[in-house]
């Protein structure tokens, strides 16, 4: 059966479905069912842009782990890696640090059969581990964690007030079996202001499990998203093709999302994209690599970096949030 009809027919017999619940359903199936990735897909990602993306925050984690005095064993931790790509640029870029390679213990954290089945292709010179959450990666040395696009694919709950009463967004089935937004009634919340919120309490926690690892074991955390530091809509979206389609069309064909309330999620270190890859020298490395490329290679590498870079593309919308234990001044912010 299709996704689509099995969430259908669930919501006929249990009622409907809150917006979490939907959205925990669609992303599990749909990374777990293709490649979604590049040109051909139906989005690209900062490390499929440009390989320095991985090599930047290679060099940003072996920095912090020279800072914590490189300890011989760490976990060297990445969510939902995709196509591995990050975590393979990395490790390129820091097999000439003595000792880091031989103190790294690589964790993926992904639910995805099929992408894990990809990650395990291309590391496949490197022992690695593969967990579906933070709680199975081990809790015995520090921890160097990387997320780049992981936190957006959490679930979100979406809350509107209507007639003077806040109610939960939920998502139901018509008379003619098409699905719609609806709201049924839900605890009132305390100074809301407006008449629409959203809160991923799924985000939440796992931010709030990082930071507690590393206040226990030590280490410093990243994550890459888009987002926002203040005031919002609804930002649930959809995304085929490289399009924005209707939330609940072509339901698991699409990649489903909403922005990262970064202000929920830190009082700390929150900067854009583009600042902290120039602040790590994104123009640095693509001058050297560019004394190797050809004319063409030369044009491809200044369009990545404008596309990771520049205000009016990545480089504001995304933002880069970051945590560490006492011991490390983090570079880039
Ligand atoms: N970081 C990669 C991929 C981003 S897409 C890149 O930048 O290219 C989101 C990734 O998170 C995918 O690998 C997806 O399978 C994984 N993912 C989504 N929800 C997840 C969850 N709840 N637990 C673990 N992995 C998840």
């Amino acid at each position: 059966m299709r996704l689509e009809d099995t969430i259908k027919q669930e919501i006929q017999h249990n009622g409907p479905m809150d917006v979490g619940a939907f959205m925990a359903r669609v992303v599990a199936y749909y990374y777990n069912s293709r490649d979604p990735f590049g040109e051909g897909g139906d989005f690209t990602t900062a490390p499929e842009i440009s390989q320095i993306f991985g090599e930047l925050l290679g060099a940003w984690a072996a920095d912090c782990w020279t800072q914590m005095g490189r300890p011989s064993k760490f976990m060297l931790v990445e969510c939902g890696p995709g196509r591995g790509t990050l975590m393979v640029d990395a490790l390129r870029a820091t097999a000439k640090i003595p000792g880091f390679h031989e103190a790294a213990q690589i964790h993926l954290i992904e639910n995805s059969e099929s992408l894990k089945a990809r990650q395990r292709d291309v590391l496949q010179d490197f022992d690695v581990s593969w967990h579906d959450g933070l709680e199975g990666v081990p809790d015995n040395a520090p921890l160097i964690l990387l997320a780049n696009e992981f936190l957006d694919a959490l679930p979100i709950r979406q809350f509107q007030r209507a007639d003077g009463k806040w109610k939960e967004r939920v998502i139901g089935v018509d008379g003619a079996g098409n699905f719609h937004f609806g709201l049924i009634p839900t605890a009132q919340p305390q100074n809301i202001e407006g008449d629409f919120y959203e809160t991923s309490p799924a985000c939440e926690l796992f931010v709030k499990n990082t930071c507690e690892r590393l206040k226990a074991q030590g280490g410093a955390a990243l994550f890459i998203d888009y987002g926002y530091v203040e005031g919002h809509g609804d930002t649930l979206q959809a995304v085929k093709n490289h399009d924005y389609v209707p939330v609940l069309e072509q339901v698991g064909e699409a990649d489903l999302t909403a922005h990262v309330d970064f202000a929920a999620l830190s009082e700390g270190l929150v900067t854009t994209q583009g600042e902290f890859l120039r602040a790590l020298g994104i123009s640095q490395r693509a001058a050297m690599l560019k004394q190797k490329a050809t004319e063409s290679q030369a044009k491809d590498i200044d369009e990545a970096v404008g596309r990771l870079t520049s205000t009016d593309q990545m480089g504001e919308l995304f933002k880069v949030m970051a945590f560490s234990s006492d011991d490390i001044n983090l570079a880039g912010f």
